[in-house]
């Protein structure tokens, strides 16, 4: 098994205005783990620009020139995002990233690649900048990987925020399959149990909301009941990941109580789903995650997970009773049932309501 690191400096010229906490900060957190980890042995290669084309698969040529039209200049785009004169080449450099990630995964089998990225990009949509994200660098990865001749790819969010972005640049299209969990409700607003796709894209979306409090046991739940099931049936040929760490215990904008174990062991249930059904092909890309420190150890537990053998997951124990997990997964269970062989919700749940 090889891992690579797509990473550069250059993540760092991206500037946000004061007390924002998608900051430049986070950056020098990317630079630290990736020199720690090129230490250790880890192939860390430089991002190319992702190119017109590239991103024309997912954003709107009208968004594609507002955005090339912010080079240069300061600007806000929507009530939390903004661009600074470098932000335009950053934002290239941080799709260009995931479609290298991709082609590196696709051309040698049991290959990991993992995007240290900023600006994040999940909430990005077709023709709009939003919640931080200027291009959507997953959506750009996964049309890409399309574009490359592979069959059907998966995308699991475990972002403490809903994907809009990628959800509605893929819900209508059953070669891409779409699976968060997310705090909920909280912003975006999007991301209930019954948005499962339209049209043709029925049932290719999956939305795990959670609430506020959620913790490793309730995430477990639904890795074991919908996340895991609903991968294992629709059988990708290359997974991908939207490894935002906004869901940790002290991120100051998620509610979440997760830990970096827990991250570890959501990143392993893939890695397993990746060995089985896509010859190991899994990337992961960075999205949120605005605790330093947390992020810095989740990354950290992320990269071990891509890089070290595939073993079984070691979900941590936090103790707490919780029945948000039970809950999530009932109503996805029920939501996706014409779709997916589900077993959630056949036996009740019986974990105390907390207090
Ligand atoms: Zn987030």
């Amino acid at each position: 098994m090889a891992l690579t690191l797509i990473h550069t400096e250059r993540f760092a010229d991206h500037e946000t205005p004061p007390g924002h906490p998608e900051r430049p900060e986070r950056a020098e957190v990317l630079d630290a783990v990736a020199t720690r980890w090129r230490d250790r042995g880890v192939e860390v290669v430089a991002p190319r620009e992702a190119s017109h084309e590239q991103l024309a698969r997912v954003h709107s040529e009208e968004y594609l020139a507002v955005i090339r039209e912010t080079r240069g200049q300061a600007r806000q785009l929507d009530p939390d995002t903004y661009t600074s004169p470098e932000s335009h080449e950053v934002a290239l450099l941080a799709a260009g990233a995931v479609v290298d990630a991709v082609e590196r995964v696709l051309s040698a089998p049991h290959h990991t690649a993992f995007a240290l990225v900023r600006p994040p990009g999940h909430h990005a949509e077709r023709g709009r900048a939003m919640g931080f994200c200027l291009y959507n660098n997953i959506a750009v990865g996964a049309a890409h990987a399309r574009a490359q001749g592979v069959k059907r790819v998966a995308i699991v969010d475990y972002d403490v925020h809903h994907g809009n972005g990628t959800q509605h640049m893929f819900e209508s299209d059953p070669d891409i399959l779409y699976i968060s969990t997310h705090q909920y409700p909280y912003y975006p607003g999007t991301g209930a149990a019954d948005e499962i796709g339209r049209g043709a894209g029925q049932g290719f979306t999956v939305n795990l909301p959670l609430e506020a409090g959620a913790v490793a046991e309730d995430f477990q739940r639904v890795f074991s009941e919908i996340v895991c099931p609903v991968l294992r049936q629709f059988e990708p040929d290359l997974l991908m990941l939207s490894a935002g760490f906004d869901a940790h215990e002290h991120d100051p904008l998620g509610g979440m109580r997760l830990d970096a174990e827990a991250f570890a062991a959501m990143t392993m249930e893939l890695r397993k789903v990746a060995e089985e059904h896509a010859r190991g092909r899994l990337v992961a890309v960075t999205e949120g995650g605005y605790d330093l420190a947390a992020l810095a150890s989740c990354l950290d537990a992320t990269i071990q997970t891509l890089h070290g053998p595939v073993t079984a997951p070691r979900w941590p124990r936090s103790g707490i009773a919780s029945d948000r997990g039970a809950r999530s997964a009932a109503a996805a269970s029920a939501a996706l049932k014409p779709f997916w062989h589900l077993t959630a919700g056949s036996h009740p749940a019986s974990a105390p309501r907390p207090v």
